[in-house]
């Protein structure tokens, strides 16, 4: 009979109030596949909160309390920041105390960096990018099935172990977010033996929301291309109207944005392109595979090594000069045969007016 543990964790934000307390949207993620399998398995299912305090753990526990779940929290002022001591502490003690024999984490940095150490010490084995976590108690030890990627998201893999406690680190975007009544609970606190503590957070560095320009919770993905720096019908590159455009239409739809490698490695030449764009927004074989609805690819020609990477992306359109492009050869479902600056600059146009509207 397994036992399941999902490890969950409050969402950053340097605010330790109970009224503040959330659990991010991946540890509710996680809290939904552990839901599933439970009810699959007909196994019992504990939920592990780590947070900064008590009351926060009670408000975030309350927010589960729909689940029927266990309810096992460490907290305290030591899990207030990620640090690797701490919390391989706290989620080493949440599985004592659970037993649990299948561990579902979703794939957060904070737990990335400490599943494995987590699961050596408990003597388990881990697996991570897991998609989706299937099988039946009838099927006997085997039951359990682990579905995951390999080779640039070519080939699926769907994996079992005999090895318990089994760690899944559940890729973010694969699940639906759990989302439930909030109501009076049971929370179990865990105390923790802490370690020697060598290492001190100081404080978090991060690109304000406006200069971010990836968001792995957009609906859409925009990607450009390197069209938008190439030499246009009047003979000239526009570099800089395309970055107006570009951030202008993130700025109001709220888009992740993607690049082509192409674009992204002329950049790296020291060539004056798009400032705002890294390597970190190239979608491809060599790049990222994100999670999206919905996909609008820009002067870019949707080359394969390109769009392998768009394997998640559920509706593609794309807007591109050429007939030709790997985009209109069976890639997208729509494509725009037309100029992106002028596309872009009437879709910006028209998402302007429609926010003057619910302005007015
Ligand atoms: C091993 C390997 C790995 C690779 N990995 C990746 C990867 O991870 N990601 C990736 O992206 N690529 C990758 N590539 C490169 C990939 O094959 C392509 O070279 C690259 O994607 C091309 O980028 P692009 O389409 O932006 O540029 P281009 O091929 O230069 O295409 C630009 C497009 O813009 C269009 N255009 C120009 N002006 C306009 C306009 N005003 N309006 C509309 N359209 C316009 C043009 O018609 C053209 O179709 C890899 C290649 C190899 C060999």
């Amino acid at each position: 009979m397994n036992t399941i543990l999902v490890l969950t964790h409050i969402a950053l934000s340097g605010e330790t109030s109970a009224e503040t307390a959330a659990l991010t949207k991946a540890s509710l993620e996680a809290v939904t596949a552990g839901q599933e399998l439970a009810a699959r398995l007909g196994a019992a299912l504990t939920i592990g909160i780590v947070a900064p305090g008590s009351a926060a753990a009670a408000t975030a526990a309350s927010s589960l309390a729909s689940t029927g779940a266990r309810l096992l929290a460490v907290s305290g002022e030591a899990f207030a920041q990620p640090r690797f001591s701490t919390d391989a502490a706290a989620c080493e003690a949440l599985c004592r105390a659970a037993q649990a024999t299948i561990v579902l984490a979703p794939a957060s940095s904070r737990y990335t960096r400490i599943a494995a150490a987590v699961a050596h010490r408990l003597g388990g084995f881990i697996d991570t990018h897991i998609t989706a976590v299937g099988g039946t108690e009838a099927g006997g030890s085997d039951a359990i099935l682990a579905t995951r990627w390999f080779y640039r998201q070519r080939v699926e893999a769907v994996l079992s172990r005999d090895a318990r406690p089994w760690f899944l680190l559940l890729d973010a975007g694969t699940h639906a977010a759990f989302a439930g009544q909030s109501g009076p609970t049971q929370v179990e606190e865990v105390a923790v033996q802490l370690p020697a503590l060598r290492t001190t957070v100081s404080g978090l560095r991060a690109p304000s929301q406006g200069t971010q320009t990836i968001r792995p919770d957009a609906k859409l993905l925009f990607v450009a291309g390197a069209g938008w720096t190439k030499k246009q019908a009047d003979g000239q590159t526009h570099a800089a109207e395309a970055a107006e455009l570009i951030l202008g239409f993130l700025r109001a739809s709220g888009a992740s944005l993607g690049s082509s490698k192409s674009l992204v490695d002329q950049g790296g030449e020291g060539n004056s392109v798009l400032p705002f764009l890294t390597h970190l927004n190239q979608i491809g074989q060599t790049g990222a595979t994100p999670r999206h609805a919905k996909g609008l690819s820009t002067c870019c020609h949707g080359e394969e090594p390109h769009v392998v990477g768009w394997r998640f992306i559920g509706e593609r359109r794309a807007v591109s000069l050429d007939p030709n492009c790997g985009w209109s050869r069976g890639k997208a479902d729509v494509v725009y045969v037309a100029d992106a600056f002028q596309v872009m600059a009437w879709v910006n146009a028209r998402l302007e007016s429609a926010k003057a509207q619910d302005n007015a």
